[in-house]
């Protein structure tokens, strides 16, 4: 039993239907992907609760609405005047998405501004989740902010547990990426990150490199995930575990792989199970999600 607060940017997702015309309207974002997973994951004695701000206008309402469908909190979603929340437009042309955003302005990047209202919404949590898109939006001085709120929750015994999400087209350039993500790193108890990145923008030659420099950086635990290849996972100073990816008979849509995967991961660890069974939940649940279209797939979720 216990709280999980996730911190981040939850965005409406416009996309084109075969009825010319016609728009499909629904909301995603990575942190509110693994809230949507954790929430259906775990038993109704933990809370999962939403950090980030929103408008007071009735798209901002409509994404509220939703948070609130799928029993995921919103008392600390800030309400901003005059912003509203970041939206991206897909467009489908011979099979292949291309993505339009409008989000430089979104009311989310002021989600760490006010320093009472974040350590509000920490306080009394057992866990607090993010990522490096989260910290990617902040202007410079949030990102502090939000790095010390947590360096605080961590040291009255929360969980801190971050995924680096790595996109480099949110940030200035890579070199400042590279710094935030490692800051990031070492405020966390568990980062979760997906090797194919890793590699790309740290040169990392294979998981175990990057479970070292993340371990290095100060994290205690390291999982990395790797598409369809082994687990990697690095606990304190007790060596590497490889864990096996189960199969997936047909790979319909990745979105969300990594997001569901970190979920499945965090729930069944909360649940108690250990760590070859939790590994073992996150990957199962993440195969499930990638077997089927779209980011949020609610019969993919097995509750044991
Ligand atoms: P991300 O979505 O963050 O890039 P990955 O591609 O590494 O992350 O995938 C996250 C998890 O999703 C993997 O650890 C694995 O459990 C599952 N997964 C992803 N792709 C596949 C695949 N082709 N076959 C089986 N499982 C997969």
């Amino acid at each position: 039993m216990g709280r999980i607060v996730s911190i981040g940017e939850c965005m409406g997702e416009l996309s084109e239907t075969d009825m010319p015309g016609t728009l499909n309207m629904s909301f995603a974002g990575d942190t509110l992907n693994t809230a949507f997973y954790l929430r259906h994951s775990l038993g109704p004695d933990w809370e999962i609760d939403y950090v980030s701000a929103v408008g007071n206008d009735g798209l901002s309402d409509r994404l509220l609405d939703f948070l609130i469908s799928q029993g995921i909190g919103t008392t600390h979603v800030r309400r901003l005047a005059d912003k509203t929340i970041g939206l991206y437009y897909i467009t489908l042309k011979d099979g292949e998405r291309s993505f339009t955003y409008w989000r430089n302005d979104s009311a989310a990047k002021r989600l760490a501004s006010d320093p009472a209202a974040l350590a509000r919404a920490l306080d009394g949590a057992d866990v607090a989740y993010w990522s490096g898109i989260t910290l990617a939006i902040l202007p410079n001085q949030d990102r502090l902010a939000l790095i010390e709120a947590l360096s605080h929750f961590a040291g009255r015994g929360g969980t801190v547990v971050f995924d680096p999400n790595l996109r480099p087209r949110l940030w200035d350039n890579p070199d400042t990426m590279r710094g935030w993500i490692h800051r990031a790193a070492a405020v966390s108890d568990l980062c979760l990150p997906s090797f194919e990145d890793e590699a790309t923008w740290f040169g990392d030659s294979d998981p175990a490199a990057t479970a070292r420099r993340y371990q290095a950086e100060g994290a205690r635990r390291v999982i990395v995930k790797n598409g369809a290849d082994d687990i990697t996972v690095a606990v304190n100073n007790s060596g590497l575990f490889k864990f096996p990816t189960p199969p997936v008979e047909r790979v319909v849509d990745t979105t969300a792989a990594g997001d569901s995967f970190n979920a499945g991961y965090l729930a069944a660890e909360l649940d108690g199970a250990a760590l070859a069974d939790a590994v073992a939940a996150g990957a199962e649940l993440a195969g499930r999600v990638i077997g089927a279209r779209g980011a949020l797939v609610a019969e993919a979720v097995r509750r044991p």
